[in-house]
C-alpha cells in the first residue's frame, strides 16, 4: 500500500499541526514519539494513511498481530483523547483513553477504547487494550 508519508495539509490527528511535523517524522523513523499519547496520536494517523509498517513497529511484542490488514474502505476522520494515566516523559508505562471516528460506506462510526502503553527499550510502545479504570473527565 502506498504510504503517503510526505502529504501535504494538516495532520490526521488533528493536532493542527502539518502532518510532516507532527506524526510524519515518527512514520518516517526520523523522530519515535515521547509520550504514550503522542504514540497513540501517530497510529491514529498511520491506521488514517494506511502505515501498516508503522503499526507493526510500534506494537509491543508480546502483544503484536502475525498479520495486520487495513479495511481500505474504513476511512478515520477524528480522533478524540478522553483521558490519561502516565505515559510522559519519565514514565515507563501509561495509558490513553480515546475515541477514534471513522467513515465506512459513507456511515460515521466511532471505536473507543482505553489503550495500554509500555516503554520498551526507552520507545513507547502499544501493549494493547487496558480496563477502563475511574479516570477523571
Ligand atoms: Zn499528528
Amino acid at each position: 500500500m502506498a504510504q503517503r508519508t510526505t502529504q501535504p495539509g494538516p495532520c490526521p490527528c488533528a493536532s493542527g499541526q502539518p502532518y510532516g511535523a507532527c506524526c510524519g517524522r515518527y512514520h518516517r523513523g526520523d523522530a519515535s514519539p515521547p509520550t504514550a499519547e503522542a504514540l497513540l496520536r501517530a497510529r491514529f494517523s498511520a491506521f488514517a494513511l494506511g502505515d501498516v509498517a508503522f503499526l507493526r513497529r510500534t506494537w509491543h511484542r508480546s502483544t503484536r498481530p502475525a498479520m495486520l490488514e487495513l479495511d481500505r474502505g474504513q476511512h478515520w476522520t477524528r480522533l478524540e483523547i478522553l483521558g490519561r494515566t502516565g505515559g510522559a516523559l519519565f514514565d515507563a508505562e501509561g495509558t490513553v483513553d480515546f475515541r477514534a471516528h471513522y467513515r465506512i460506506n459513507s456511515l460515521d462510526g466511532a471505536q473507543s477504547e482505553n489503550s495500554a502503553f509500555v516503554r520498551d527499550g526507552g520507545e513507547w510502545r502499544y501493549r494493547g487494550r487496558a480496563p477502563r479504570g475511574p479516570v477523571a473527565r
